[in-house]
């Protein structure tokens, strides 16, 4: 995932891209044609902050610490590839963006409606919901900020496929799940009863089984019955200045907090129960969502139970489902709701003793019949708000013309460039609604007066597609090339914080579906996961910091300190560049992979990295002590018993360090192989000109450079010279070693010896013996051990288990 360029790199963003850098190097080795591109989601409210603190215009702002994260990726030894950089706030970029606009228009799916901003009435200004503090002021003019209701662009149908996300975490998957909240259930249309014009309030549940126990309706604060004409006179007063007390922030916090609803003073008829219940408002229940009304069943819901015992609506509930199984005497209770499904009680009138799941279908076929209801499906989701009253995004190509209504830019006339030459004073009206000469212009239809929209899209829009745009980033006809796009795609490793794995991912995924289905790109049968989903492997990272817990001097006992999660906008964080130039990069990235694995918690502790320095320094010693060449590797039986030894370990790191890299992302493992192998190497006494000895070190080293890069290639130039092989090669032009299956195959095998069933000693014995009962008791007795719990006794019986790992003599 591309970085907001806020200036400076935390250490979540080197965890991310040491990872996807090592991933890349390992694949290039391996010989894939890799893309590892790098970008900027350079839009965004911290720049237009800074041009109002500071007088900085954001265009600079942006530049300028794009420039500084640059110059700390390249100290981090990321090789990306910087031909197909691009920044999402360069016209060349947003052109297109704007272009994916109008194509969402086109297909029907851009669409304008009212919605609810932060608004503050001192500076006559929106306020994005991080201007808002816990008080609910705003952050510049600390008045109480107030819901306004704008027009403002939406896009619809966001879509489903979470099935086909094999190697998607299963938690990021349970969170999309939930966000888009698809449930199948029963819509029933309640009578109002005041007067027949007043018509009826839909409402939707997903359990219609419990349809006796609705108790009450609750409508949402802007729903049309709330209004002085059509409440009843006794009551107006009373609802309305409830309702506008929820128009400040603050007064909608308390009230949804303390589930505070009102009465007003209308009522609607209940076809099966032949009862008129209260209709409340509440602002739980919103009207961009639903039906803007829902049912309240307090016996059966915790949020209506605890807004029923609030607002004291009913004096007795009705539990009309009971547990399958209960003991005797205890129907209803009055501790709590009962949440779970079950049989239906004699309050369900003919459905008594129904189970729920029989009653669901019996009563939604029942309604259907008189008219009371019918099947629907709900999602969660709601439509994606994409409207900013802000400058720094990309303007929504979109005229606004007197007679022609909503008129599209046409395509060759964009992209809509942001005016540069605007004031920031972060009062009144955005700074692009403000510059006049902008905003009017010619209606692209009728030649007539008209003016720009001045709301620019949200920055999701801009980085829901940047990874489509890498595949071909120079276009200037279009986005993307179908050809382009489609031979890269889908984007085989995803790599990002945990924290995008909701709005980021779902939108990513819209978008790519969206251009999949109108065929700007293709996939073949054998595409994973295919059906335009965007990503194949998502790493997602959590990330934590932990350094040692500091002491109270006087005492020397442990502070407890907390640590907030780290994020772009808090600068409690560890500075990379401070630990690089302290540690050293590649003892920095091998500590970070070393510690977790990549969908692991990392806790950053740097008190342990001394450990990768010394393992580094002595991998560096290993490659300048080789004085041979591997040219002249002797055949497996010609080798010494020292040689067999080295190389079969080294030909089981490449087999075991492959296979992790490949198939697991297991950098944690594959860097304790790497220490185990320069351990087996160094503790070996085989002779530094043997070619075994070489052909080690350059496998160590080879396999070391995609996490340690400089040492690697420090170590590559020691054993090139060495063996006078092309000095100038680096180790990253090398192939990735592969092993040869005949070298890992074990010549002798360690077999504990069991003396009348206790363990005794240890013997290696050539891998062909041990299944031979004579010839193990003779290999046992030549040792001392042996020969001290064997003494001259006769052994009885031999007991060979685990294929020969185990010998038990029974004397
Ligand atoms: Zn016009």
């Amino acid at each position: 995932m591309f970085p907001y360029p806020s200036g400076m790199l935390h250490m979540g963003h080197v965890r991310v891209y040491t990872i996807s850098d090592t991933i890349q190097r390992f694949r290039r080795m391996k010989g894939y044609n890799v893309l590892h591109p790098m970008g900027w989601d350079a839009f965004g409210l911290p720049a237009e902050n800074a041009a109002i603190e500071r007088g900085v215009h954001p265009a600079e702002w942006t530049t300028k610490n794009i420039a500084i994260m640059k110059e700390q990726m390249d100290k981090l030894m990321l090789d990306f590839d910087w031909s197909k950089e691009l920044a999402t706030c360069d016209p060349k970029y947003y052109r297109w963006t704007q272009y994916i606009f109008l194509e969402l228009y086109k297909a029907g799916l851009a669409y304008q409606k009212e919605a609810e901003v932060n608004w503050d009435p001192v500076d006559q200004t929106v306020l994005a919901n991080e201007q808002v503090d816990h008080d609910g002021r705003s952050w510049r003019s600390g008045a109480l900020v107030e819901r306004r209701k704008l027009k403002q662009w939406f896009f619809k149908d966001l879509l489903n496929d979470i099935e086909l996300l094999e190697h998607w975490p299963d938690r990021v998957k349970q969170m999309q799940r939930h966000w888009i909240g698809k449930s199948k259930g029963v819509e029933f249309d309640f009578p109002i009863t005041a007067n027949k014009d007043m018509g009826h309030l839909t409402v939707y549940t997903s359990r219609p089984d419990t349809i006796f126990g609705v108790q009450y309706l609750v409508v949402s604060p802007d729903h049309p019955l709330i209004s002085k004409d059509t409440l009843p006179t006794e009551h107006a007063e009373e609802t309305l200045a409830f309702v506008d007390n929820l128009k400040s922030v603050q007064g909608k916090e308390e009230a949804e907090q303390s589930k505070k609803g009102a009465f007003t003073g209308l009522y609607a008829h209940h076809p099966l129960t032949e009862e008129n219940i209260p209709i409340y408002v509440a602002p739980y229940v919103v009207s961009d969502y639903g039906t803007g009304a829902v049912m309240g069943v307090p016996a059966h819901d915790k949020r209506d139970w605890e807004f029923c015992l609030t607002n004291k609506v009913v004096d007795e509930l009705k539990f009309v489902v009971e547990p399958a199984i209960q003991e005797v005497d205890k129907v209803g209770t009055s501790d709590g709701p009962f949440l779970a499904e079950g049989v239906l009680t004699a309050l369900s009138g003919k459905y008594k003793g129904l189970k729920s799941k029989k009653a669901k279908q019996i009563i939604l076929k029942d309604a259907m019949e008189i008219g009371f209801g019918r099947p629907a499906t709900q999602y969660r989701l709601r439509d994606w708000l994409l409207s900013r009253q802000r400058y720094w995004g990309a303007p929504i190509p979109i005229v606004h013309c007197a007679s022609c209504k909503v008129v599209p830019v046409p395509k060759e006339d964009l992209p809509v460039e942001l005016p540069l030459d605007v004031g920031f004073s972060g009062r009144g009206s955005s700074p692009l609604a403000q510059t006049e000469d902008w905003v009017n212009c010619k209606c692209p239809k009728c030649n007539g007066p008209a003016k720009r929209e001045t709301d620019t899209m949200d920055t999701f829009v801009d980085s829901s597609w940047y990874f489509t745009r890498f595949t071909d980033s120079q276009n200037e006809s279009l986005p993307f090339s179908s050809d382009k796009a489609s031979s890269r795609l889908p984007v085989d490793v995803y790599i990002g914080g945990v924290e995008h794995a909701i709005l980021h991912l779902l939108y990513s995924r819209f978008l790519s579906k969206f251009f999949f289905k109108q065929g700007a790109y293709q996939d073949t049968p054998e595409t994973k996961p295919g059906n335009g989903e965007p990503f194949n492997v998502l790493l997602t990272q959590v990330w934590d910091i932990n350094p040692a817990s500091p002491k109270v001097k006087a005492t020397g006992e442990k502070t407890t300190v907390s640590f907030e999660k780290m994020s772009k906008s808090k600068y409690n964080g560890v500075d990379p560049v401070n630990v690089i130039e302290k540690e050293g990069v590649d003892a920095t990235r091998l500590h970070m992979l070393y510690k977790a694995p990549p969908s692991e918690v990392l806790e950053w502790d740097d008190t342990s990295i001394v450990g990768m320095q010394r393992w580094l320094v002595k991998v560096l010693k290993l490659a300048q002590s080789s004085t041979g060449s591997n040219t002249t590797i002797p055949a497996l039986d010609s080798m010494t018993q020292v040689e067999r030894d080295v190389y079969r370990t080294t030909h089981q790191t490449i087999k075991q360090v492959t296979e992790a890299m490949t198939n697991t992302f297991g950098f944690n493992t594959a860097i304790s192989d790497l220490i185990k192998l320069s351990n087996t190497i160094t503790g070996s006494n085989l002779a530094t000109d043997s070619p075994v000895y070489h052909h080690a070190v350059q496998s160590l080293v080879t396999m070391m450079s995609p996490m340690a890069p400089s040492m690697a290639e420090e170590s590559w130039e020691s054993l090139s010279l060495e063996s006078s092989r092309n000095p100038c090669s680096s180790v990253f032009q090398q192939p990735w070693p592969t092993w040869e299956k005949e070298a890992l195959v074990k010549d002798t095998v360690d077999c504990v010896i069991q003396v009348n069933g206790k363990t005794r000693l240890t013997v290696s014995v050539p891998a062909g013996s041990v299944t031979d009962a004579t010839q193990m008791e003779q290999l046992t007795r030549a040792t001392p051990q042996g020969q001290k719990w064997l003494g001259d006794h006769t052994v009885r019986r031999t007991i060979v288990a685990k294929n020969g790992a185990l010998v038990n003599f029974i004397l």
